[in-house]
């Protein structure tokens, strides 16, 4: 096949492969081209072809699969302050390259540049964070009603596969890799085959940092292909999955018929609810940013508003405004805020959503009606109004810069409408009344949840979703549950110790 790179991206690509080679997976230290079917991806600001390769394919999966198992066995060896020390060189290397890798990911992901520095020194804090837990994340004494001695050993899982998306590459490989890796895992990451570049970056800094090959591997390729190979390999113990649910449930059920543990983080469709006593400039521009930001192709995105009647039509001019206002355009320019869909097939669902939202009678105040641009993946911030909960704009995931503005009345049919979903993600109240925001807190199904503030979310705090927005969690020490098991160690201390049970026949005189 003919493999093609656009010069641009050949440039942003030099800092770390300055030999101008093929798009390959990362198995083991090594480079390794895939043979399966061509892999052709678009500039999200163009259209125009961007890069192409091969899909990794079985065979490449079965040997990360392999050199994974071999990375573990000398990773799981060395002791938790070494593993710590590695991921502190690891953190000052991403910081080292974080231009070049912010440059990267704005090329490859359509991603506003200004973002994209953002959450490249967020994956090196990631690192920071967890290279701090190594060593502290451990086993402990139980007082057992006995003789024994019993103690626990947080041991790590082996080798665990993570399949993430293309809204944020780096972002969710950093999120992944470091609580895997801290805890003694190897990891084989099967990035999205739209945006595999930073990951694949990613891992050529760790092991320049002193990771050793075969901890971290990169599957450059398809989902269906490379993806299910990868599950498919005796040595994976765990998946953890970043992505839409009709993936997630695939990969849960392909990951249950082997009994291997899943972690799912899927979609949302969060609500983010203003009360008639917030502060409401503040609130429309926390509004803005939970459904703008990232062009809304963010998780965690507050696409439902809910709005207070009797601030209802205010509230949505004052949002619709600031959305007017929005710098939409080239990623790369520091002025832009938002860049444009992530791919084709994202941009034509999100028109597509825009355009059902105006036949099911909502109304469109402010951005795009739905109809094509002329050049690359375009989406002008959207505001639609009157929507009702039981409309399709407010049930399925845009992702994409599109909030639909739903009216309520009272604090209980704010609760009501915010948990009539099928997701539960995420969710968000605006007012000055700190016993209604807390009572809202504790009433709305979602994992994540926001008093007078939108989209804060850290390293150190759990994240994961209620509902169809998926089970296990990531982020802070939860994740460490996820990424280790448990042992329980019984050890006799006793002189003349009882028999257990009471009953050993076999051993009496
Ligand atoms: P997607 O489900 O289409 O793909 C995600 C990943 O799964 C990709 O790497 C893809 O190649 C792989 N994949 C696809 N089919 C597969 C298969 N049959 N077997 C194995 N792997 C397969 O999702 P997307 O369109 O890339 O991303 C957007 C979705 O991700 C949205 O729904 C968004 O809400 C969700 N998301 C969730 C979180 C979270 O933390 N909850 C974060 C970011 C994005």
């Amino acid at each position: 096949m003919t493999h093609f790179i656009d010069p641009r991206l050949r440039e942003a690509m030099k800092p770390f492969w300055p030999e101008a080679e093929p798009i390959a997976s990362h198995v083991g230290g090594e480079r390794v081209v895939g043979n399966g079917a061509t892999i052709s991806v678009n500039d999200p600001a163009t259209g125009t072809l961007l890069l192409s390769y091969s899909d990794a394919g079985a065979d490449v999966a079965a040997k990360a699969a392999a050199a994974a198992e071999v990375g573990q066995a000398e990773w799981a060896r060395s002791t938790a302050a070494g593993r710590g020390r590695v991921m502190q060189a690891i953190a000052r290397a991403i910081l080292a390259s974080a231009e070049p890798l912010a440059q990267l990911e704005s090329l490859s992901a359509g991603k506003p540049i200004r973002d994209t520095r953002g959450e490249v020194a967020k994956v090196a804090e990631m690192f920071e964070y967890y290279a701090g837990w190594a060593d502290k994340f451990h086993g402990e004494v139980i007082p057992v009603p006995s003789s024994h001695l019993n103690y626990t050993r947080r041991e790590p899982i082996g080798v665990v596969l993570q399949i993430t998306p293309w809204n944020a590459p780096i972002f969710t490989a950093g999120w992944q890799i470091a609580p895997a890796i801290s805890m003694g895992n190897a990891v084989l990451l099967k990035p999205s085959e739209l945006t595999p570049l930073t990951s694949l970056a990613l891992a050529v800094i760790a092991e320049t940092a002193g990771l050793p090959k075969g901890v971290v591997n990169v599957l450059a390729g398809l989902g269906h292909t490379t993806g299910q190979a990868a599950l498919a390999q005796p040595a994976v113990k765990k998946v953890v999955f970043v992505g839409s649910v009709p993936t997630g449930r695939l990969i849960g059920e392909a990951a249950a018929r082997r009994l291997v543990p899943s972690v799912l983080e899927l979609g949302g469709k969060s609500a983010n609810i203003v009360f008639a006593d917030a502060h409401l400039e503040r609130a429309a521009i926390g509004a803005q940013a939970a459904i703008f930001g990232g062009a809304g192709q963010s998780c965690v995105a507050g696409s439902r508003l809910l709005v207070q009647s009797a601030v209802y039509d205010r509230f949505v001019e004052l949002v619709a405004r600031g959305a007017g206002k929005i710098r939409c355009g080239d990623p790369l320019s520091v002025d832009t805020e938002i860049g444009p869909i992530n791919n084709a097939k994202q941009y034509d669902h999100v028109l597509s959503l825009i355009r059902e939202g105006a036949e099911e009678g909502a109304e469109i105040v402010t951005g795009s009606d739905g109809t094509a641009q002329q050049q690359g993946y375009y989406v002008k911030p959207t505001v639609l109004k009157n929507v009702t909960n039981a409309m399709g704009i407010a049930r399925k995931e845009v992702f994409g810069p599109v909030v639909a503005a739903i009216r309520f009345d009272t604090e209980d049919e704010a609760i009501a409408i915010a948990n009539d979903s099928e997701f539960g993600l995420a969710g968000a109240v605006w007012t000055r009344d700190v016993a209604r925001a807390h009572r809202v807190a504790a009433s709305v199904k979602a994992g994540t949840f926001w008093i007078n503030s939108y989209k804060t979310i850290n390293v150190a705090s759990p994240f994961g979703g209620y509902n169809n927005s998926g089970h296990g969690r990531s982020s802070g020490v939860e994740a460490l549950y996820e990424y280790t098991q448990v042992k329980s160690v019984w050890v006799e201390t006793a002189a003349e110790p009882a028999v257990a049970f009471g009953y050993a026949p076999g051993l009496r005189d």
